[in-house]
Order: C-alpha cells, then structure tokens, then sequence
C-alpha cells in the first residue's frame, strides 16, 4: 500500500530496520528514540496494531516534542497502553524469544480483557434475514446502514486509540467485514426506512477508486435503492494519507467518481477524522480539501476526546475554528469508548463537558453544529447535555442524539452527578428511579 510502513505482523521482524530507517529521509530524527522508547513499542504493539507512514512520520509528527507530541502519541504505541503486570509478562516473552504460538496466545489473552467488540457491534447490530446473518452490515439506528467492505478494514496508520482495533490485530473471528455487496443491496432495498448508507472500516479510502466504484456504481442507478439519499464514507485519510486525494495514482479517478455520485441528486458526505489541529496545517491536506470539496461532496469531522492528544479546550477551539475556514461541518466530539487502552486515553464525563463547553464557547456558530460529548454506547449516542442541581441534588442531564429505539431521541434524562464516572455504565439514574427510562421493558 502506498506509503505504509510496517504493521503489526512484521513488527518483530522489521520494526528496528522500519523505525531505524530504510525508507526513511529523517533518519536522524527517527534516531531521537531511545532504546527503551523502541523496546516499549514493540511490546506494547504485540497487543495494539501499529502502522505508520512516510507522511505521518515526516509531516505530522513534530521529533522535537516526542514523547509529548500529540501525533505521535495518536501513532505509536505508548508504554503505558499497557497494564504493568501484563507489559512486564509480554516483555519476559520477548526476552525469552518465546515461540510466536506463546506471544499470540498472551496477545489474546490481553485483548479479551478489553471488551474488543464494544457497544454490542457484534450481538446486536449485525441484520440477520432468513438465510442468517448480513455480512458486513450493521444496522442500529433506523435511519442509517453501516456497510464494511471487507477491502476497507484496514487504515493508512493506525490510532492507538482505535476503538475498532480489535479488526486489526490478525483475530479473525473479532473481524466484520463483507466480501460482495449483493446481500448488501438487498438488504437496502428491502428496507425502505433508510436514507443513509455509511461506509466504514476501518478506512474505505484504503481501497482503490476501482474497488470503491464496484460497490457504489451500482447502487446509484438502481430504482429499488433511490431511498438511499446520502452516502457517507467514514475515513481519516485526510490526516493520514491526503494524497489518496492529491496524486496518488488514481486520485483523479476517486474526484470522477464522487462527482458522480453528486450528480445522481445525492448528499455525498465525507465523515472526515481529525484529532488534532496539526492534521489539517500541511498543504497536502488542504490540497485535498479543496480538491474533495471542487466535487461537490460535503466534509464533515468527527473526533473523540483523548487524554494525552486533544483534552484541552483551546486544541478543540482551534480545530474547529480551523475545520470551518477549510469549508468542513464539525459534526461530533466523542467520549472515548469502552474498549482497548481506555484507562490511557479516557477522560471523565464531567471533565469532557467542561472541555466542550469552553471550546464551544470560544467559536463562532458556525462551529457550533458540533454535538457532543457523546457516547456510542448500547443503547445509542448519549450526549451530556450539562451538570446541573435539580432539588438538592447533583446531577447529569443526558440525551439520546440516537436511540436503538427512535422515540429515545432527545428525550432529557438525568443520572446522579460522578465526577470519576467515564461512560454510561458508570452512571446511576438520578432522583431514586431504580432505572434509566430505556431500560424499562
Ligand atoms: C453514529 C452511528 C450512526 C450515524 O448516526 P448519525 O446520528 O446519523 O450520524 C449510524 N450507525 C451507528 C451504529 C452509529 O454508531
Ligand atoms: S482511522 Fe479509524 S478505524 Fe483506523 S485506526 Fe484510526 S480510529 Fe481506527
């Protein structure tokens, strides 16, 4: 793949020559790990998948400010990802020069204390019909279908946050993905309630123009599919890999075919990842910006809120403040899910508020479409919508931004104020109700 460095699966094999240089111009800068920074990313990356590239490395990660550097710390593999007693047991392993069968087996082992499929993706939101379950599709808010093309469920670098990671560490039976898109279609056809088909991965724009064009071509002429009315492809190669837009070599070929899909009638909408205010400083990105936006199609940008990367409300105020003079739509500010290295990158409920609030606060309304913060929890997005005291007591005021029940959403609920509290199951209903209302059969 263009541009991609190493993964996971070479990791033990290429991660000295592959950090150490070969490819790379800034030796020199590379060279700024020590030894002990290379021996923790290899460890830690036995567990968390690691891919970086040429760009990452080059353009957005700042070598004078590791190991602080946000970019870096949203690529690499930190020490602290891991738990003391499970670092020091997957080092001894690689001390030892363990067989690989002993390092996978511990790797599992570590990851199935990690909720790898969080938010019931797997149990709950996969569509079955008669012949069993849709391949690749998700379907929990009525309005929008999740497809997974199985060529999209990698990305151009990995987050170290990544809360689908579990798809990339090589544990088959953890990934979802579809391989044809005919049951696909059907099932969208079929179900004429939906309006939105989202793209996802993984990163779709991994894929080349020609793989994306056999799924969308299709759709976009069929009659029994003209309910579907907004295409959304969910990606962050505008921070990892803008070229995908710019010059790589069918770069041309992906502008020709979103400008097709725009000219079907249809909302085409770019669900663009960013982190960071420094994913959208290069000329690349705004290069592709542009370029994206000359089509017709409609950026928008969505990111969770990390500890260690982006808690701080003036890096919010500034992305979005930056989002909407390049033309894009801030659309989500996330809680940080319930899965992989959460205990690294996640940050209270009250504190997320307080950060939104503030950043929010900071921007012109043009920024304020952004919700948030929100989590994709279970039962659906739930947003904290403030902290108030209602009576005597402290609580949270809550909402469904989307419910696995429709008539959830926007409905106000309150839980008991908990300032250490970092997702949904943390909280309890507030006023002495025994349950939350959606819990209620
Ligand atoms: C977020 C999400 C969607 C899209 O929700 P919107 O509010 O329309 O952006 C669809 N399906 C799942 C499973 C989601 O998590
Ligand atoms: S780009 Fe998205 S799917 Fe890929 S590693 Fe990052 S968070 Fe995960």
């Amino acid at each position: 793949m263009d541009g991609q460095i190493f993964d996971k699966n070479s990791i033990t094999q290429t991660t000295y020559k592959a950090l150490g240089i070969h490819h790379l111009s800034h030796i020199a800068e590379i060279g700024h790990l020590s030894k002990e920074q290379i021996h923790n990313i290899r460890i830690v990356g036995q567990v968390f998948p690691f891919r970086t590239n040429r760009y990452v490395l080059t353009e957005l990660i700042n070598w004078n400010k590791i190991p602080n550097d946000p970019i870096y710390r949203l690529v690499f593999p930190q020490r602290a990802m891991l738990e003391d007693t499970e670092f020091t047991r997957m080092a001894d392993l690689i001390k030892l020069d363990a067989p690989r069968s002993e390092i996978d087996d511990l790797c599992r082992e570590i990851q199935c204390k990690l909720n790898p499929h969080p938010a019931g993706q797997r149990e709950l939101n996969i569509p079955t019909e008669e012949s069993g379950s849709i391949d690749g599709l998700q379907h929990k808010y009525r309005e929008t279908a999740l497809f997974f093309p199985s060529r999209g469920q990698t990305c151009h670098a990995y987050c170290t946050f990544c809360f689908r990671w579990a798809q990339f560490t090589g544990n088959t039976d953890l990934k979802i993905s579809s391989k044809d898109s005919n049951a696909m279609q059907t099932y969208l056809a079929k179900n004429k309630q939906l309006t939105d088909l989202l793209i996802t991965g993984g990163d779709p724009m991994v894929m080349k123009t020609r793989v994306l064009e056999r799924y969308l071509t299709p759709m976009l002429h069929n009659a029994s599919l003209e309910h579907i009315v907004n295409i959304r492809i969910g990606t962050k190669a505008l921070s990892f890999w803008p070229h995908r837009f710019t010059d790589d070599t069918d770069a041309d070929d992906l502008m020709r075919l979103f400008e097709k899909v725009v000219q079907t009638g249809r909302h085409l909408a770019i669900m663009a990842h960013f982190n960071h205010p420094r994913e959208l400083e290069t000329d690349s990105v705004r290069h592709a910006i542009q370029r994206i936006r000359n089509t017709g199609a409609v950026i928008r940008t969505q990111s969770p809120l990390l500890n260690h990367i982006n808690n701080n409300e003036n890096i919010w105020a500034d992305l979005w403040k930056q989002q909407v003079k390049l033309g894009l739509i801030p659309y989500y500010m996330f809680v940080e899910r319930d899965t992989g290295a959460r205990h690294y990158f996640e940050v209270p409920l009250a504190k997320c508020l307080e950060i939104y609030q503030k950043a929010i606060r900071q921007v012109s309304g043009l920024a304020r479409t952004v919700r948030g913060p929100s989590m994709s929890a279970t039962p659906g997005k739930v947003e904290i919508s403030g902290i108030e005291t209602i009576g005597n007591e402290r609580v949270f005021v809550l909402r469904f931004l989307q419910g696995r029940d429709p008539s959830w959403v926007g409905r106000p609920f309150f839980a008991k104020y908990n300032p250490q509290a970092t997702w949904l199951d943390h909280l309890e209903p507030a006023f002495k109700q025994s349950s939350f209302f959606f819990e209620e059969r």
